[in-house]
């Protein structure tokens, strides 16, 4: 279905944690919930609008997501940073190389575009090869706002533990996901959204991962219309941890769709 004009789609392709949820070998009672909420995969959002779809991270899950949403073409990917759980899901663009015919642009920091070449080494060998290769461009992004298809990605950048991390703020909406910090002047670029997705992993502190008692003092401060919390761990039952919440505030999960204003 394309998107009405002048509206933007976010589809949530996968709501989880890096291990996902349910989590291998773990008997907790979310990873063996009846609630499909409960499901969550790798976390990547899709952006549609105009008739273009622009994903941010391709996980391990991607190829499943990718069928699950039915994502008729992929115009650009837009990488958060290099952790393998937002980025090898990355050959699974192939098949859009095919029926698009024509390489896809990928965009992350110089630092993203240096890991993705070191794990993906194959991809930028030159010369023949009896296997296919995902034909992809990439760029390294500085603080300057991306110009996709008419639309401004500006990306956020948000202390992950010691390693750095972008979010990217589109128009009055914003996705943000594995952050345990999210600076002042980063805070700054995140006024007057309609739309804000934060990390929440769990309840517990951890080293590289915002709490929902953290992300919910940034959503006190930054005031969007509506804030839905993602990277979520088996830790987080979605009915019980959604109850709780404040209003405007909710758990994404995957399939979510929410609409916003260009
Ligand atoms: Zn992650
Ligand atoms: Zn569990
Ligand atoms: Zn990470």
């Amino acid at each position: 279905m394309p998107e009405p004009s002048g509206r933007l789609t976010i589809t949530v392709l996968g709501s989880g944690t890096s291990v996902g949820v349910p989590t291998l070998c773990c008997s907790c009672e979310v990873c063996h919930s009846d609630d499909p909420h409960d499901r969550r995969l790798r976390p990547s959002v899709a952006l549609r609008w105009d008739g273009h779809c622009v994903v941010i991270d391709t996980g391990p899950d991607f190829r499943q997501q990718a069928l699950r949403a039915q994502l008729p073409r992929i115009d650009a990917v837009l990488y958060t940073h290099g952790h393998a759980d937002h980025i090898l899901g990355l050959d699974d663009l192939r098949p859009f190389n095919y029926t698009q015919h024509e390489i896809i642009p990928v965009y992350g920091s110089e630092e993203t575009m240096k890991i993705i070449r070191r794990v993906f080494d194959y991809i930028f060998h030159d010369g023949p090869t009896e296997s296919s290769r995902p034909k992809i461009k990439t760029h390294a992004f500085d603080g300057r706002p991306i110009d996709l298809y008419g639309l401004e990605f500006l990306p956020v950048p948000v202390k992950h533990g010691k390693g750095p991390c972008h979010g990217f703020r589109f128009g009055k909406a914003a996705y943000l996901t594995d952050h345990s910090e999210v600076p002042e002047e980063s805070l700054e670029m995140l006024q007057d959204l309609d739309v804000l997705f934060l990390d929440a992993l769990r309840y517990k502190p951890h080293p590289t991962h915002s709490t929902v008692e953290q992300s919910l003092k940034i959503v006190e401060r930054l005031k969007p219309r509506q804030t839905w919390f993602t990277h979520i761990s088996h830790d987080l039952s979605h009915e019980q941890a959604g109850r709780v919440l404040p209003a405007g505030v909710g758990l994404a999960y995957d399939g979510l769709e929410v609409a916003v204003g260009l």
